[in-house]
């Protein structure tokens, strides 16, 4: 049993879908065939459909989430970025934007409060806002709500989203942004090396009217590309294969958004019940739906104990890394896993 945030488990159906992958022949077939410009146009229009997308986005591949901070730093912002964040994930993000563009500013909020959208000021300078939608250093996620009033009180500069543990696990407005990406090891349970990057039109016209294209990655080259449903160096096509069988069999994204709603109450009724594991974060308005983080008396303690009945926890991250461990809540873990692993909570307390 794997509860590990990612790469996290994979989907029972995956097995299935890799054996039909390599019998399609579409793994030896060139990136710009007719063939592979199908794949991937129906994997991006399923993508569309299931996530709730709007038409107008662009969708490009890459490589992981990661590889998204870079491009939207060096294709996006002419001169400063500003960064919002109350985790590991979204410093990272911001510390690998200053190492490119020089030029990057941040604000940290706690993980109990809400966006504080009142307090944020931006420079006329600022071209991108960058935003952790689902921080899985410790299990807070910021809503809608929060969204929309920061899109409200910056009309200007682009708000990026990572939404790397989030994306196909919760429902998102891809309205209230510009720039989204996940990586798939995450809530699409299918195996890394994948990520998912869309683009508002406010996004496309910014992105070409920088016109960086110094780099294999540049927005440019991948809208060229796009264009034409073929990408810029040869993808990995068995990651858009596989994602298109899963997105096939996935049900609506209301009715998954609910479900893990549903989860996380249960798995929060669960914790309050304990008497000595605690979730990290009480604020039911800043919770996660998708990962959930608990404070035990002595983590690895408790880490060792599971892994002796098979049971795979996710280790703390950033600074919660000694003091926390993370359960995803992600759809390919199944009910009984959930009851096993509550069961085991509850008789390690005793
Ligand atoms: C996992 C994760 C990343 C890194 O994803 P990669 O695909 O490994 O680059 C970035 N941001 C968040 C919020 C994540 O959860």
């Amino acid at each position: 049993m794997n509860f590990y945030p990612g790469p996290s488990k994979l989907f029972r159906s995956v097995e299935k879908h890799l054996q039909e992958a390599y019998q399609s022949g579409l793994l030896s077939q060139n990136h710009r065939s007719p063939a592979f410009a199908i794949l991937l146009e129906e994997c991006i229009s399923k993508l569309k459909a299931k996530l709730d997308i709007p038409p107008e986005y662009e969708i490009v591949f890459t490589s992981s989430a990661t590889e998204c901070w870079e491009i939207i730093a060096q294709s996006f912002t002419k001169t400063e970025s500003y960064h919002i964040f109350n985790g590991a994930f979204g410093e990272k993000w911001y510390q690998s934007t200053q190492k490119i563009t020089k030029k990057a500013s941040a604000f940290s909020f706690e993980i109990e409060e809400k966006l504080p959208v009142d307090s944020l000021t931006v420079s006329d300078e600022t071209d991108l806002i960058c935003i952790t939608q689902n921080e899985t250093s410790n299990g807070t996620q910021i809503r809608e709500n929060e969204l929309s009033a920061l899109q409200n009180k910056f009309t200007e500069p682009l708000i990026a989203v990572d939404a790397t543990s989030s994306m196909g696990g919760t429902y998102l407005n891809f309205n209230k942004a510009d720039i989204w990406f996940a990586s798939v090891q995450k809530c699409f349970g299918l195996p890394a090396g994948l990520a998912i990057l869309a683009f508002s039109p406010k996004a496309i016209e910014q992105g070409l009217a920088i016109n960086e294209n110094n780099h294999y990655n540049s927005f440019v080259k991948l809208h060229e590309n796009a264009l034409k449903f073929q990408t810029a160096y040869t993808p990995n096509g068995l990651g858009i294969f596989l994602l298109k069988k899963q997105l096939e069999t996935m049900e609506s994204i209301y009715l998954t958004a609910c479900e893990s709603m549903d989860r996380r109450i249960q798995w929060y009724d669960f914790l309050n019940s304990l008497k000595t594991i605690k979730p990290l974060v009480q604020n039911i308005e800043t919770c996660s739906d998708t990962v959930i983080a608990i404070l035990p008396k002595n983590v690895n303690d408790l880490l060792k104990k599971a892994k002796e009945q098979g049971i795979t926890l996710g280790k703390g991250y950033g600074k919660w890394k000694d003091s926390t461990i993370r359960i995803a809540n992600f759809m390919a873990i199944n009910e009984e896993e959930i009851e096993q692993l509550q069961k085991f909570l509850r008789d390690y307390e005793n």
